[in-house]
């Protein structure tokens, strides 16, 4: 355990993976299991070749043996992987989560989830303005801005921007303490309602909820009063459904968002993986930003002085053993 952690510090990017329980419709069919955790090692058993694969990756949110499995809490894929990203946040560190995955295999479980299995980000503001709170009154004076965008389509798209107030395009905004929930509940129905009608739109772009957090010191030097500010950048994204990525598109606008899709995650994958090779080898390395708009988005984030964190998400099924791999495979690639 602290063994981890002191990882998790050290490396400018952390890969967990977190495969969700049956479906009762995958129960109901006798699905098969395909992933098994040990450890920090997931292995695949592949229904039809039989063959085996096995992976690696900083934490494994899974079932610990195959009788019995368990899966891990919102509260502890919380507490491993966002809340040392909230610790960084303090310290100055632009952050990034990214959730990674095909379809229906926990992205947005992971993200927000809901009510009393609430996700990552509820959990992440809960702490975030609780901290803040607590730390009134004392020399530090903090200020924190939200932004909340859907990438569609290399398009982005405000979520906290209503018909009722089309013309304040107010890209960020400022927060009293009870404030987040309100607007993470508005851009969770604007997203909702934009991709009614849609056929399965949400699935198709990325969100990315997005805090900008000041910290304000003043210090008194030779009597005089000065500032000092630090700003930490926290993204955390739920990505589009990585299985537009290789499945054979047929033609149109569905041929046209695949490889939109495909680009910005093939994109992100690029960038992410350049980043690592630059801090392994220390020399300058073409980071390819520009070639897409959610990496463009997150250009300021990524990099740099940052941390960021992927979480791949899975569905334990034999049937979903291919887009399975995949995910693995582009964890992977981004260690
Ligand atoms: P995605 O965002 O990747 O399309 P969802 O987060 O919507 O997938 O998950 C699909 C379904 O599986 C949802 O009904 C969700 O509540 C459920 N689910 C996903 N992950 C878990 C988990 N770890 N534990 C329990 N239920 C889960």
């Amino acid at each position: 355990k602290q063994q981890d952690s002191l990882k998790m510090e050290n490396s400018a990017l952390t890969v967990a993976v977190r495969v969700r329980p049956f479906s009762a419709k995958e129960k109901a069919e006798k699905a098969s299991q395909a992933i098994f955790m040990y450890g920090q090692e997931t292995v695949v058993q592949h229904p039809v070749s039989k063959q085996s694969y096995s992976f690696a990756y900083d934490f494994s949110f899974c079932s610990v043996d195959e009788s019995e499995p368990a899966f891990a809490s919102q509260q502890t894929v919380y507490e491993t992987l966002a809340k040392p990203l909230l610790l960084r946040a303090f310290e100055g560190f632009n952050t990034c989560l990214f959730a990674y995955g095909q379809t229906g295999s926990g992205k947005s479980y992971t993200m927000m989830g809901f009510g009393e299995e609430a996700g990552v980000i509820p959990r992440f503001c809960c702490e975030l303005f609780s901290r803040l709170a607590s730390m009134e009154d004392k020399e530090v004076k903090c200020h924190v801005e939200m932004s909340y965008f859907e990438v569609y389509n290399e398009k982005i798209h405000d979520l906290l921007v209503t018909r009722d107030e089309p013309n304040q395009r107010r890209m960020v905004r400022e927060h009293p303490v009870h404030g987040p929930f309100g607007w993470l509940e508005l851009g969770n129905k604007q997203r909702a309602t934009s991709a009614t009608g849609m056929n399965d739109k949400s699935s198709r772009s990325h969100s990315v909820f997005t805090l900008v957090m000041t910290q304000t010191k003043t210090e008194l030097v030779e009597g005089e009063e000065h500032d000092h500010s630090i700003t930490s950048r926290i993204n955390l994204v739920d990505l589009a459904g990585s299985e537009r990525c290789n499945s054979a598109q047929t033609s149109g606008d569905r041929l046209r968002e695949g490889a939109s899709i495909n680009k910005s995650l093939l994109t992100l994958g690029k960038v992410i993986s350049a980043l690592s090779e630059q801090a392994l080898s220390r020399k300058k390395v073409f980071i390819p930003y520009r070639e897409s708009v959610l990496t463009w988005l997150l250009k300021e984030s990524l990099g740099g002085n940052s941390k960021t964190a992927m979480i791949a998400t899975l569905s334990p099924a034999g049937s979903n053993v291919e887009e399975s791999l995949s995910t693995l495979r582009y964890a992977q690639q981004a260690r």
